[in-house]
């Protein structure tokens, strides 16, 4: 590794994990497309024997992730839900997991679908006040997850006020930082063990490849999601690594443009006669707007609204006339994307289940890209009209 973790985030993005290419010199790492590798004597190799333990172009990528969380250790997966797979596994029958109630809709279903059935018990709670955590910790609680924000409601969840009761009850704190990013939020300084991404979103930034990764400097975790990682095998494949290397070098900058725009968008929002609720933790008056500046560098172009006409049509109406918010699944690409979460990406979460963290019916997520900004708000203005 060519870079030491003191470096600045811009800087780390551009060189940390990355060096050139030992072979050839090449300054970008290869794609080493290659699935073993050549051995002079049995057991006798340069580090690498069989790509599903170790690539070249994953390794990079994989040190790279970790510089970027602070973190000792970087593990990479074909998706973000790969990788959740990964930490659950470190698990055992009777083991109790706590969550926040207002949760990515995949990570609920593989939760409750999933690894229910294998022994695993979930409780799904409101962190808003981190307090009530403390009263859900059993002598089997060994693992707490927490997203923030959360998706689509934008809660901010008090990630240093979790890991004090995690480690009070040595109990693992694993934080989703795919909404933050690791340029936002770096939940490891924070007190939480293990950080977790869908690399799909912002980190790759382009929309064009799905993987997700874990990062920890917890040693004994970290050589159970090794050995996890490489006996179950769901690992990435080194031309999508390739592609996140490139997509990294300008997190930074792109991060910069999402805040900005997330922010003009936000203000804009609140002021139209049409919209309800918007739902953004850089407004003063956001109920945890406290912690979110505190713990977040700043705060996203990630947003929700609920129009004052509170049906699923009247949602429907505005999404359709949208011709830069693109609808469709997925968040954090350089283009804007508009979504509808009880329809489409939460879907999976029973409506009572919905109602009760306040995902209603009219709510729009979405998120803003880094366009122009001024055509962003014409384009919310004709389709709000
Ligand atoms: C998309 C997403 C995931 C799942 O990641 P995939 O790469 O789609 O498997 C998990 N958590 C959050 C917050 C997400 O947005």
């Amino acid at each position: 590794m060519s870079q030491s973790k003191d470096h600045r985030f811009g800087t780390k993005a551009i060189h940390a994990g990355v060096m050139p290419d030992p072979a050839t010199g090449a300054i970008m790492t290869p794609i080493y497309q290659t699935s073993t590798y050549v051995q002079s004597a049995p057991g006798v190799h340069k580090g690498f024997e069989y790509s599903r333990s170790q690539n070249p172009t994953r390794q990079a990528l994989e040190r790279s992730i970790a510089a970027l969380e602070n973190a000792e250790y970087g593990f990479c997966f074909g998706s973000g839900l790969a990788a959740i797979d990964a930490i659950l596994k470190t698990l055992k029958p009777g083991d109790e997991v706590i969550s926040t109630n207002d949760l990515y809709g995949g990570s609920y279903r593989i939760f409750t679908r999933i690894f229910e059935d294998f022994g695993i018990h979930f409780h799904f709670i409101n962190m808003s006040d981190i307090e009530v955590l403390e009263k859900h910790i059993t002598d089997k609680t060994k693992l707490i997850w927490v997203e923030t924000p959360t998706n689509p409601m934008m809660n901010i969840i008090d990630i240093s006020g979790a890991a004090k009761i995690a480690k009070a009850h040595n109990v693992l704190l694993c934080v989703d930082n795919t909404f933050s990013t690791p340029y936002l939020q770096n939940p490891l300084n924070l007190g939480a063990d293990v950080v977790m991404h869908s690399v799909t979103k912002y980190i790759a930034g382009h929309s064009d490849v799905v993987m997700g990764a874990l990062a920890t400097s917890n040693k004994d975790l970290a050589e159970k999601i090794g050995f996890i990682q490489n006996a179950s095998g769901a690992v990435p494949g080194p031309q999508d690594c390739f592609l996140v290397l490139r997509g990294i070098k300008t997190l930074h900058i792109r991060m910069q443009r999402h805040c900005e725009n997330g922010s003009t968008i936000a203000n804009f929002l609140k002021t139209h006669p049409k919209v309800d609720k918007v739902f953004w933790p850089g407004f003063k008056e956001h109920p945890n707007h406290q912690i979110a500046s505190q713990q977040m560098h700043d705060y996203g172009g990630m947003i929700s609204f609920s129009l004052k006409e509170n049906t699923a049509g009247a949602a429907t109406e505005v999404l359709k006339k949208f011709e830069l918010f693109t609808l469709a699944e997925s968040l954090g690409g350089v283009e804007s994307l508009s979504g509808h979460p009880a329809t489409m990406t939460h879907a999976s979460i029973p409506k009572a289940e919905r109602d009760k963290v306040g995902l209603s019916d009219s709510l729009i997520r979405l998120s803003v890209g880094i366009e122009d900004v001024e055509d962003l708000i014409l384009d919310l203005k004709q389709a709000l009209a």
